[in-house]
């Protein structure tokens, strides 16, 4: 009877590592399809300076125009393409268009400092050897200002090879890009190298943000996160800002920068075009 159980779990387990592998490769073909169709969109989400209250630049974020699944989000195939390397090529593609895009809004909405434009990078692209030359490459290519751009990096795809990390992080920082680390305070960074990553920027990920009105540990954590980064001489940008009331709550702890629904959800261009003509203040 143990015996015969064993086998049919055994059996079900089977069945279920299946059904997600052929899911999986149906989702690989369809992704490498869409490589080569150029199926990608990027959307984009204001980053608000919390000081002035005015937009200083956006966050480019992928999505997948899905000939039969619509506007499927980076959550849902992100993780594939990293998997199966199609990352790389997606990943060229989304700083070439965010970076033509800036281009041409710079050109279209003049403020006191030009926009900028912040593009996540995933581990396997942080780890191609062409990097910095194929940024720099782009940047000619479109014409963008090298101080425009921000390259956003999780603190895991530093930490994964933190010696190499440096020394790439230092080619791009040649260029006169600027750094931030992603998701900060969900991986593990060892505070101990934090100072040595050429960097700029530390985004508080928006799970501290969340949580941080009616918690007053949540607010203990994010306070630490602002002062560690300002003892380092790095701003600060909240993700993930939904309140008023957190808005306050960032602004009493000096946080330079917030992102969140608050202000504004991702938008295609048209809406950012909409957006911009209005001349938010918050
Ligand atoms: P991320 O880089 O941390 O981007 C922020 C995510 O938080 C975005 O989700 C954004 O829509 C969401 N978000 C912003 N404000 C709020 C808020 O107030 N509330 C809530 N609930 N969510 C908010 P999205 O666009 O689904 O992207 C998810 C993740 O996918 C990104 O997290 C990033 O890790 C990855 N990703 C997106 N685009 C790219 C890309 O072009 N390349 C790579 N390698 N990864 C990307
Ligand atoms: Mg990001
Ligand atoms: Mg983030
Ligand atoms: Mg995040």
């Amino acid at each position: 009877r143990a015996k015969a159980l064993g086998r049919e779990r055994h059996e079900v387990f089977n069945i279920a590592m299946h059904t997600r592998a052929v899911a999986l490769l149906h989702l690989e073909t369809d992704l490498r399809q869409a490589v080569n169709r150029q199926e990608f969109r990027l959307h984009y989400q204001p980053i608000v300076s919390l000081s002035t209250g005015q937009i200083t630049g956006f966050e480019a974020l992928v999505r997948w125009q899905h000939p039969e699944r619509g506007l499927v989000s980076p959550g849902e195939f992100i993780p594939v393409a990293e998997e199966t390397g199609l990352i790389v090529p997606i990943g060229w593609w989304v700083l070439q268009e965010a970076c033509r895009q800036m281009r041409q809004w710079q050109g279209k909405f003049l403020g006191n400092s030009p926009l900028t434009i912040s593009v996540n990078l995933s581990s396997k692209q942080f780890t191609q050897p062409n990097l910095a030359l194929a940024v720099h490459q782009i940047l000619q290519d479109t014409g963008l200002d090298a101080g425009s751009l921000r390259l956003e990096i999780t603190e895991s795809a530093v930490m994964e090879n933190a010696e190499s990390a440096i020394s790439t992080l230092l080619q791009l920082k040649k260029l006169g890009v600027q750094l931030y680390i992603d998701d900060f305070g969900t991986g593990y960074s060892s505070l101990s190298y934090l100072h040595r990553f050429p960097i700029d920027t530390l985004k508080i990920d928006r799970s501290f943000v969340s949580r941080m009105s009616g918690d007053s540990e949540n607010l203990e954590i994010v306070s630490t996160i602002v002062t560690l980064a300002h003892n380092l001489g790095l701003d600060v940008i909240a993700e993930g800002v939904e309140t008023s009331e957190q808005l306050a709550q960032l602004r009493a702890l000096k946080c330079e920068y917030g992102q969140g629904y608050f202000f504004s959800r991702p938008l295609d261009v048209k809406a950012i075009e909409v957006l911009m003509a209005r001349e938010c203040q918050w």
